[in-house]
């Protein structure tokens, strides 16, 4: 047939959308987004009569037509920000969104968020409130310091911190510690940002407190550590603590500011792990601002959370970058739900996600790997099916040499290659990120949920069936 005449069975644009089930379509997405659909499927349709080899495919894609249109409008209306299961065994990956929290504080949430609150308003006084008020008190609490607030994240915080302390002047900071976290956060172009001048001291291995104090002069205006918190210099090295810092900043009257990453708020060798510096520490080494992460491993929402004295906490309050940095209702209410559970200490562990998943031990994490394992077998997976022990990170920048004993599925697809799988799980309706190690893919059960268990069994029969 003349492609011409193979035209002519398009149907015109308005003809189309008289159709019943186009009008069907209308009543569920409106009629603009239908009328959208339809003009992009026949222009698609006029590129595929043109591309095609012989009629048959021609007018089977004419035929296909008004199912194609319904295709499009579930693709457009389907959001793109989806549940995945997280089988990397990564706690803290970055990449899928960081710290869950649990399903109780994501209930509580949404009385908040579907209608008004008290964000900004006293309801005790009757009079327009702060939105930080809700949580400073918990937060002085929890860390000892004297004042707290909030920002958008850590890289805000630290902005933030250097913008309202030591714009103007120079920020002292040891050569060891000028650290780059993943996504452009780089300690020198922050530093740069705030109009803060940074003046290294030291050497990337070893810093004196004699580099500091020959350092400081009349221009410093902050002394600035920032925890190493995605990479470890290791051998001959040597860093000052920071009480020793904090007491050579205040005999100058200049603020001592820590950059700690990770949020750390309860010991982690209770939890098997190495000691890493908790919040309160800082607090107590006398630093006067201490900034970190909401979502690493404090286990809450993306947040920039600074403590420290109330002098400089209430100078960045009124800084105009602060409007410019605040947190939503969104965060303010998962924060406060989370920071709760650290009150209730013995129970803390238990209740947050991260620290939960960090702590899990490996007999337990097995016990949930055999589980699957058995659901699988009894799905008839074309796949060879076992358990074996593994090892996960912590991720999202935190305790970089920190490995966990964990177990995994492991999976050995009979007619596809393993990266070939893991591709078709990454398509599935709810994606399953994996590992991939020595030709199997590996799923890491230490961040995968029992109440997951069931709907991984069901994609994985759809990926392997
Ligand atoms: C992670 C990290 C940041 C950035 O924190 P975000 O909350 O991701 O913005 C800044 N400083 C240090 C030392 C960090 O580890």
């Amino acid at each position: 047939m003349d492609k011409n005449e193979l035209y002519r069975n398009i149907p015109k644009v308005d003809a189309l959308l008289e159709r019943e089930s186009m009008t069907a379509l209308a009543g569920r997405y409106g009629r603009w987004l239908v009328t959208e659909a339809v003009r992009e499927e026949t222009e698609a349709l006029r590129r595929t009569i043109r591309d095609a080899a012989d009629d048959e495919t021609a007018l089977e894609a004419v035929r296909g037509l008004e199912q194609a249109v319904e295709k499009r409008l579930e693709a457009l209306c389907a959001p793109r920000v989806r549940k995945v299961i997280n089988a990397t065994g990564t706690v803290l990956h970055t990449n899928l969104g960081r710290a869950p929290i649990s399903r109780e504080q994501a209930e509580k949430l949404v009385d908040i968020v579907t209608g008004y609150s008290n964000l900004e308003y006293d309801l005790e006084n009757a009079r327009r409130g702060e939105r930080y008020a809700h949580f400073e008190s918990l937060l002085c609490r929890l860390t000892g310091a004297e004042a707290a607030m909030v920002v958008n994240n850590n890289a805000a915080a630290a902005l933030l911190t250097l913008s309202t302390l030591a714009k103007g002047g120079e920020v002292l900071t040891s050569r060891g510690e000028l650290v780059e976290i993943g996504g452009k956060f780089r300690v020198p172009d922050v530093c740069a940002q705030s109009g803060a001048t940074l003046r290294e001291v030291g050497t990337t291995n070893k810093t004196h407190f004699s580099d500091y104090e020959e350092a400081i002069g009349e221009d410093t205006k902050a002394i600035l550590k920032v925890h190493t918190s995605n990479y470890r210099i290791v051998g001959f090295t040597e860093s000052v603590p920071a009480a020793e810092l904090a007491e050579l900043a205040h005999s100058r009257g200049v603020p001592m500011i820590e950059d700690l990453g990770s949020g750390v708020l309860v010991d982690l060798e209770q939890l098997g792990l190495d000691h890493e510096p908790t919040v309160q520490e800082s607090v107590r080494a006398g630093i006067d601002v201490v900034c970190f992460s909401g979502d690493k491993l404090l286990g809450g929402p993306q947040a920039g959370i600074v403590v420290g004295k109330k002098e400089y906490i209430q100078r960045m309050k009124r800084h105009p970058l602060t409007r410019a940095l605040r947190v939503d209702k969104f965060t303010v209410t998962a924060l406060e739900l989370v920071l709760l559970e650290y009150l209730k200490k013995e129970m803390t562990v238990q209740n947050i996600p991260v620290l939960r998943m960090i702590g899990e031990k490996r007999p337990s994490v097995q016990a949930r790997a055999e589980k699957l394992a058995a659901m699988l077998r009894a799905g008839g997976l074309r796949a060879d099916v076992a358990v074996a022990p593994c090892q996960s990170q912590v991720g999202g920048g935190s305790l970089p040499l920190e490995r966990l004993d964990s177990a995994a599925v492991t999976l050995d697809p009979w007619d596809m290659s393993a990266s070939a799988l893991e591709h078709a799980m990454l398509r599935l309706t709810v994606p399953i990120v994996p590992r991939v190690a020595e030709d199997k893919v590996v799923l890491d059960m230490r961040t995968v949920d029992e109440s997951e268990l069931g709907l991984v069994a069901e994609m994985l029969g759809e990926a392997l069936r």
